[in-house]
């Protein structure tokens, strides 16, 4: 289906007579095809400024619809459905309940950027992608994807240490994610790594899983860091409309608790 084509006509509003005649000629079936009629009530006014106040989202106002995001999209061209140039147009006129109907694939962005390099407005598209599925998360339309866990955990080690090491992030990331730690894929890995790693490598890795590696003389930039980032998400829940935020970042990434 051509990108343009992307409508709010959705199969659910035509309607068709499978009897109907109307001044004696016969327009059974699908010559009495209708579009039903349909009023929009429930535009949501500040949709635009929510996504424009996630990071990512801030370019969304210059945005003029000529489609080369979606036509470049690496996951349109495997799913149609996935349309970011139709997304945007949603967020812009405030068509929250439309966007809605799709919020169990606007997280399947993959990252690729084939938008933001098309893009001829500098709009990011990729950042608008990101933004609105946080959003999605932050209103509670859906859960926390793998993605965001994964980022709360990095975040949350680089704040509190100053660094990161792999095989505690990764079992953090397992945790929360309810996944098994020995899986195929990652016992392969450690496989491969123990072969061809340097003794000296490895050594340092099996005992930074032991004791975790910090940054010396941390903890200023630490406290810093961490006021900025409560000072951000503090204003992206008010621009929401959401209250103050639970505070759960730390404590689900089994972080040790702020000091
Ligand atoms: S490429 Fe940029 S300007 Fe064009 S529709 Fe996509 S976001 Fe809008
Ligand atoms: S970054 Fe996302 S929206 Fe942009 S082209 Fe890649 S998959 Fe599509």
């Amino acid at each position: 289906m051509p990108i343009h084509e992307q409508s709010l006509i959705r199969p659910e509003n035509l309607k068709t007579n499978e009897e109907m005649v109307i001044d004696g000629v016969d327009v059974s079936g699908h010559w009495s095809t209708f579009i039903e009629t349909r009023a929009v009530s429930d535009y949501n006014e500040s949709l635009q400024d929510e996504i424009a106040a996630l990071p990512g989202g801030e370019n969304i106002h210059r945005c003029w619809q000529c489609g080369s995001c979606t036509n470049s999209c690496t996951v349109n061209a495997i799913n149609p459905e996935f349309n970011p140039r139709y997304w945007i147009y949603l967020i812009r006129i405030g068509m929250e309940s439309e966007l809605l109907r799709d919020k169990d694939i606007i997280w399947q962005c993959v990252s690729c950027n084939k938008c933001t390099y098309a893009c001829p407005r500098d709009v990011v598209p990729e950042g608008v992608m990101k933004a609105t599925a946080h959003w999605l998360e932050l209103k509670g339309h859906t859960a926390k994807s793998p993605s965001t866990h994964f980022d709360e955990v990095f975040t949350d080690q680089v704040i509190q240490r100053g660094r990161i090491e792999e095989s505690r992030t990764m079992q953090r990331f397992f945790k929360r994610t309810g996944q098994p730690l020995m899986q195929d894929w990652f016992v392969e890995m450690m496989k491969r790594l123990l072969r061809h790693l340097p003794i000296g490598l490895l050594t340092r890795m099996g005992l930074a899983s032991v004791v975790a590696p910090s940054t010396s003389g941390w903890s200023r930039a630490r406290d810093a860091i961490r006021e900025y980032a409560d000072e951000q998400h503090a204003r992206q829940r008010r621009a929401l409309g959401l209250g103050a935020t639970t505070g759960e970042t730390a404590q689900d990434a089994g972080a040790p608790a702020r000091s």
